[in-house]
């Protein structure tokens, strides 16, 4: 499995991902908002773009949609409920399918509610897994539950399923927003060495040759993965003293998406 992250330079910060199998050249495109870079980039590599996965409805993952499939004839594969929001969807798509790149690549569907309540992430079937996360997990952080999203939906994802995965697990999320995450983080537990000096290292990083994380890592500096550090929880109970000084991981959770929607 070859993946490519390619750097949009937009507003919104977007990642968007071609994933190729190395011995047939074809290719997969996650979200390719820029279709140019990403046409361009399949073109350079000798690559043949032969689907497009939106991992969920938003407009900054599926805008590329219609220019690609016209310059490739590519399939648009996206969440079985999704139909209604994304025009032309040819393969709608639950937990436990499996999308074939090629002969080499076959990568999980994870329905992953919670950011939007049709979103889908993918997991490489690959000796280092990686799991294309979309708006559901980002670099030290979690995705907004603003726009047909629930938060409780999404601490049951998170505990459910992306607890669940293996600590060598790659992370390849929707979003660059790494910096402002570990700022988020410091805010939330401000011991946390490991964020501050990540913050230090990569706060000026080029985000066409952006830092990818393991889960590992995101234990340690994504504060939605430590709901039980004591650091965040009396933070917290400062803030919402009606927690008490041993709240549980969901109460936890809940708080911290919501001090992230105004922070
Ligand atoms: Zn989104
Ligand atoms: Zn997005």
């Amino acid at each position: 499995m070859i993946v490519e992250q390619i750097w949009t330079g937009n507003a919104y910060r977007n990642f968007n991902y071609l994933v190729a199998c190395g011995e047939t050249g074809e290719a997969l495109a996650i979200d390719p908002l820029d279709f140019r870079k990403c046409l361009e980039l399949a073109e350079q590599r000798g690559w043949t773009i032969t689907q497009v996965l939106n991992t969920h409805e938003h407009g900054d993952h599926t805008g590329g949609n219609k220019a690609i499939i016209e310059a490739t004839g590519a399939t648009l594969i996206a969440h079985r409920d999704a139909g209604g929001r994304i025009p032309h969807v040819d393969r709608g798509v639950g937990a436990g399918d499996i999308i074939k790149v090629g002969k080499t690549v076959e990568l999980e569907c994870l329905d992953t509610p919670g950011h939007t309540m049709c979103h889908i992430c993918l997991l490489s079937h690959t000796d280092q897994p990686a799991l294309f996360s979309g708006d559901t997990l980002f670099n030290a952080g979690a995705g907004n539950c603003h726009n047909g999203g629930h938060p409780e939906e999404l601490y049951e994802t998170f505990r459910h399923q992306l607890d669940r995965l293996g600590e060598d697990t790659l992370l390849y999320p929707g979003h660059d927003y790494l910096v402002n995450n570990l700022a988020f983080t410091l805010d939330r537990e401000p011991d946390n060495e490991v964020a501050r000096e990540m913050l230090e290292t990569y706060r000026d990083q080029d985000p066409d040759a952006a830092l990818v994380t393991s889960l590992a890592q995101e234990h340690d500096i994504n504060t939605f993965f430590r709901l039980q550090s004591p650091s965040v929880m009396a933070r917290l109970a400062e803030e919402f003293p009606e927690i008490g000084d041993n709240p549980d991981p969901k109460t936890v959770f809940l708080k911290l998406r919501e001090l992230r929607n105004t922070w």
